[in-house]
């Protein structure tokens, strides 16, 4: 029996050699000696059949076979859980590593905090309101009843009779004023909407309104803000004007002009030869829409102002075609990532 012993533990060894680092096979050759039905433990089995005298001497020989077959095992597992290792893991401590794809912010998030930090400078606070609004605020508390002419210059998505999804930011200046006392001093960005779309109009855009109403606020004062704002945004050379204009919710009203930052005021393509680009609209908060918020146009006067903020960042950066802001081709936006932040 000894000798059979020599010989099976030899071929376990020879065995586990012909398995490698292959964690299965290793396994395999376990079953094969050591399982159940193993050929060392069928040994084992035996023993019981042997004369007694000759049970010690086999029974030690049994067990140190059995001893060394287990440590062969471990062995052979312990090699082939490096040899994976080493498999997945080889890797060169000189190659340049890999930088991470850094975003950059949208440049419409870009102009509209860098039009908010100026205003906010000026002691204006930012204010928001809901982009599906009432009919009424969208429209008729700002002095624009129905049937009236003014509904028809703005091409409007309604949800229902009542309901629109609102046309300008100017519904938050009629919130804002119901809640609060004068005086009020606020800009209100956000998205609006419109039924239109082409290379200058978008369903939907952004707008910053401003509102400020007072004791004793002039048409001078809205010059001297919109002009200081003028001079933050495209810098201290650039000529501003104001131009008689109307809208519903302001009296006197006018459109604000700058220089043309492509040609500089002598005339392009871009202002049509004038040397002017319009940006915005303004005006002095016609009495009638006190009337609705409650306030006495007797006691205070202010001011209104809306821009869009893709125009704003159209001109800012020569940009042509208002839908690449909306598109996201990801090398149209690279391009402002290292605009400085506001
Ligand atoms: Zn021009």
């Amino acid at each position: 029996m000894e000798e059979q012993i020599k010989e099976l533990l030899e071929q376990a060894l020879r065995d586990l050699e012909a398995a490698g680092s292959d964690l299965k096979e290793i396994d395999g050759v376990r079953v094969k000696y050591l399982g159940k039905k193993g050929q060392l433990t069928a040994l084992l089995r035996k023993l019981g059949t042997l004369d007694p005298a000759l049970r010690p001497v086999a029974g030690k020989a049994l067990n140190e076979a059995r001893e060394n077959i287990e440590k062969a095992i471990e062995e052979a597992r312990k090699r082939a859980k490096e040899a994976v290792i080493l498999r997945i893991e080889p890797f060169d401590v000189t190659v340049p590593g890999r930088r991470p794809a850094v975003g950059s912010i949208h440049p419409i998030t870009q102009t509209a905090r860098e039009i908010a930090r100026i205003f906010v400078q000026m002691g204006f606070e930012i204010v928001e309101g809901p982009e599906v609004e009432l009919d009424y605020y969208n429209f008729e508390a700002l002095n624009i009843p129905k049937d009236h002419p003014a509904r028809d210059m703005q091409d409007t998505f309604y949800v229902s009779e009542d309901v629109v999804l609102r046309t300008h930011t100017s519904p938050i200046q009629i919130r804002v004023m119901e809640k609060r006392k004068p005086p009020v001093q606020i800009i209100a960005p956000g998205k609006v909407y419109r039924c239109d779309s082409d290379m200058t109009h978008s369903p939907m855009f952004h707008q910053v309104e401003g509102l400020m109403v007072g004791k004793n606020v002039s048409f001078a004062d809205l010059k001297g803000v919109l002009t200081l704002f003028v001079h933050q945004m495209f810098g201290t050379h650039i000529g501003v004007r104001f131009r008689p204009s109307f809208f519903p919710f302001t009296e006197p009203s006018a459109e604000v002009d700058i220089q043309c930052v492509i040609c500089g005021g002598s005339g392009c393509r871009v202002c049509s030869e004038t040397g002017w680009l319009e940006i915005l609209g303004c005006g002095m908060v016609d009495p009638a829409v006190y009337g609705y918020v409650g306030y006495d146009p007797e006691e205070v006067t202010g001011f209104a102002f809306g821009m869009g903020i893709e125009r704003i960042a159209m001109l800012k950066w020569g940009i042509n075609d208002l839908r690449m802001f909306f598109e996201n081709d990801i090398r149209f936006l690279h391009q402002f990532r290292f605009t400085p932040k506001p």
